[in-house]
């Protein structure tokens, strides 16, 4: 497995329960990638696309704003504009629809499968299941999100909507800005995304797994020494054809790498 971030590590973690001997290739530290500055937040709901319809009218808004979604190199846009223009099309309300549909078997087991592997890790106290509180401050900004707040009701997630009396009785502290809510009560959340990678990590080890820390990044020149392990150029479609379905660390073709049995370097569990 190539990348010691949450979706490498959790894959790994499968793949071993699953009875198979894995290692994970890592280039850099374990968790420090963009697992690492992450919000930490497991949205179930997440079904709604970001080319919702009408998202090209945020985007001189957007490009304005230095801290805003979307910047652009303008000298990049003819070759971005096809790409542009495919995000548009995509937004049309039928497309959002089926897209929607299509995601939320996807993203919806999240927390649910993460549980074995949180609970054999004993990282409990890391996974919070709260649900997600998202505020507007007037009725009108929560009427411009309605179609995505109808596209996660029609696909079985459970929104509760508050006015600003309930939202205050619900949480007291939140600025009087704020004018109506809505509650995701599945939704849950990481209190630190690098020490959730790490202990998942720690458990992966313990249970006999590798980290293989490799000094630069892994290629497919030194995984072409191997007769187990197939270099796919990233221009083919072929797909590789493995003699085994996961990789033995004890065959591993990465002999100028260093392995480490057990907790990784600069590790905070
Ligand atoms: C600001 C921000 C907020 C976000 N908030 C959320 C959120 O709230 N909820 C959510 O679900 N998602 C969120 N995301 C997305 C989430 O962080 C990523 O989808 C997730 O962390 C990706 O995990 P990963 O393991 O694929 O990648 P990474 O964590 O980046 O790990 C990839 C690892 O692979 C290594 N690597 C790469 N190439 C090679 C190679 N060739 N050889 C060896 N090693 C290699 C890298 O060094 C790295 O450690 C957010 C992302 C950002 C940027």
């Amino acid at each position: 497995m190539i990348g010691a971030g949450m979706v490498g590590v959790c894959a790994a973690s499968w793949l071993q329960r699953d009875g198979h001997s894995v290692f994970l290739v890592e280039a850099a530290e374990p968790g420090r990638g963009a697992s690492f500055g992450n919000a930490g937040c497991f949205n179930g709901s997440s079904v709604t696309p970001v080319a919702m319809p009408g998202v090209i009218r945020n985007v001189p808004r957007w490009l304005l704003d230095p801290l805003g979604p979307l910047s652009l190199r303008w000298t990049y846009l003819p070759a971005i504009a096809p790409w542009l223009l495919r995000f548009i099309r995509a937004g049309a309300p039928e497309k959002v629809r089926a897209q929607a549909r299509a995601l939320r078997p996807l993203v919806g087991p999240t927390l649910e499968t993460l549980k074995p592997l949180v609970s054999t890790a004993g990282a409990g106290d890391l996974v919070h299941r709260l649900g997600h509180l998202y505020v507007y401050r007037s009725a009108e900004s929560l009427e411009r999100d309605r179609l995505a707040w109808d596209l996660r009701r029609e696909n079985g997630v459970e929104i509760d909507e508050f006015d600003a009396d309930e939202l205050r009785q619900l949480e007291p502290a939140l600025s009087r800005d704020y004018m109506r809510g809505v509650l995701v009560r599945e939704n849950g959340h990481t209190s630190n995304p690098l020490a959730l990678v790490e202990r998942l990590l720690e458990h992966f080890l313990r249970s006999g797994g590798e980290l293989v820390r490799a000094g630069r990044k892994a290629s497919g020149s030194k995984a072409a020494a191997s007769p187990r392990l197939q270099p796919i150029p990233a221009s083919s479609r072929r797909m590789p054809q493995l003699s085994a379905p996961a990789l033995s660390p004890s065959r591993s073709p990465l002999r100028s790498v260093t392995r480490c049995r057990s907790r990784p370097s600069g590790a905070t569990i």
